[in-house]
């Protein structure tokens, strides 16, 4: 499916949400039941995500430091390949034939169940051996790791077992270990609407106490691509609470189909071409109505709507977008920042720009109404009238 394409699709799904009755998540009721000020509250969480992510090279340099003096092993992994090849060494050095494996959001985007499956290795260990866990947070200043489990059983499951993997995409850390508590509360309300922590730990691997054997697998996966953009880095904020998915209109229609990867939703439509390619996912920058509504719901402030506009802005000046898209967003470009266009009578303005549009969007969209009289005649005429 292509940009122009895609766009049409959308604008059909866009007549059926009019008529939609989306249900929104009511974070409101649930937040102020237990924290007075929620503004504050996802301020202060924004400013831990964003503290992390803008100095993420030396503060994953600063865990490792920390985490290796716990005696455990660490391994950077820049893509899929590199994971699949170290933790197939590691299960095969180790003799390891059966996982206790954990689903996570990051295990799904690895494919890591169908992949250990493949190799032959049983996602049902009966005697505990080793567990593979994807953690909520890495905790520099401590090298220890946050976990919020589902059950005592799992969070035993994952204690008991001889040896722990852990395996983090390069983004999930917070620097302090004093910052947990904002996060724990965050993940109960805004992932789980409960109003209190589910069971948490928090594992300081120590191989003399635990008499266990603890590696992490830190993953790039194309999230380093973000980095150089100074706007679509903040979606590396994200803490996968599943809020904005919740609230987007878009997102309970058309559901995770349409995105042919384990990443979805509205954070997806932003990240997802850096994290694979552009020519694949450049058309998610369309997914959206802009109705803001993840925007406002997410609890570590990351401005989606205006990401998404971003990457439009981003693929357009590349130049990645399809020549028709381009060359129709310069002509509209062109027309628009015209003042002698501007200052026509709006019916012409109108018919002009029915003109330019070709036939796929005038049957497929609205083509909206200008306004009597522009911002600048209204001014000039305000300027007369006080002369
Ligand atoms: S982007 Fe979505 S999933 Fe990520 S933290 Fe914000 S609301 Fe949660």
């Amino acid at each position: 499916m292509n940009t122009s394409e895609y766009k049409k699709f959308l604008h059909t799904c866009s007549k059926n949400i009019n008529d939609f009755d989306v249900k929104l998540f009511d974070v409101d009721n649930t937040v102020h039941s237990v924290y007075d000020n929620i503004d504050k509250l996802q301020l202060q969480a924004s400013k831990v995500r964003q503290k992390f992510v803008d100095n993420i090279a030396n503060n994953l340099l600063d865990f490792e430091k920390n985490f290796i003096s716990n005696k455990s092993y660490i391994n950077w992994c820049l893509s899929y390949d590199d994971f699949y090849n170290s933790l197939l060494k590691l299960l095969d050095k180790k003799k390891i034939k059966s996982v206790s494996i954990f689903p996570s959001d990051f295990n799904n985007e690895l494919s890591l169940e169908k992949m250990l499956k493949l190799e032959g290795i049983s996602l049902f260990s009966k005697d505990n051996i080793c567990s593979i866990h994807e953690p909520n947070f890495g905790i520099v200043d401590t090298g220890s790791f946050l976990s919020i489990f589902n059950s005592i059983f799992e969070m035993e499951l994952l204690l008991d077992s001889k040896i722990k993997i852990f395996i983090l995409p390069i983004n999930k850390f917070i620097c302090n270990i004093s910052d947990i508590d904002i996060f724990a509360h965050i993940l109960s309300i805004y992932k789980d609407n409960a109003k209190f922590p589910q069971i948490s730990n928090i594992f300081t691997p120590n191989s003399a106490e635990n008499k266990s054997e603890t590696h992490l697998f830190i993953v790039d996966n194309g999230r380093s691509n973000l980095l150089s953009l100074k706007e679509q880095k903040k979606s590396l904020w994200c803490i996968n609470c599943g809020a904005c998915k919740k609230v987007c209109p878009v997102y309970k229609l058309i559901k995770d189909q349409p995105y042919n990867n384990s990443l979805t939703g509205p954070l997806a439509n932003v990240m997802l071409p850096f994290l694979e390619n552009y020519d694949s996912y450049k058309h998610l920058s369309f997914n959206s109505v802009l109705c803001g509504n993840c925007s406002k719901v997410c609890p570590v402030n990351i401005p989606i709507t205006d990401l998404i506009l971003e990457n439009r802005k981003f693929f357009f000046e590349s130049k990645i977008m399809n020549l028709e898209d381009n060359l129709l967003s310069l002509g509209l470009k062109k027309f628009l920042i015209s003042r002698k266009n501007m200052n026509r009578r709006y019916w012409v303005k109108k018919y002009l720009l029915r003109k330019m549009l070709p036939n796929t969007i005038k049957k497929s969209i609205r083509i909206p109404s200008f306004s009597k009289k522009t911002f600048n005649q209204n001014e000039q005429q305000n300027k007369a009238n006080i002369e």
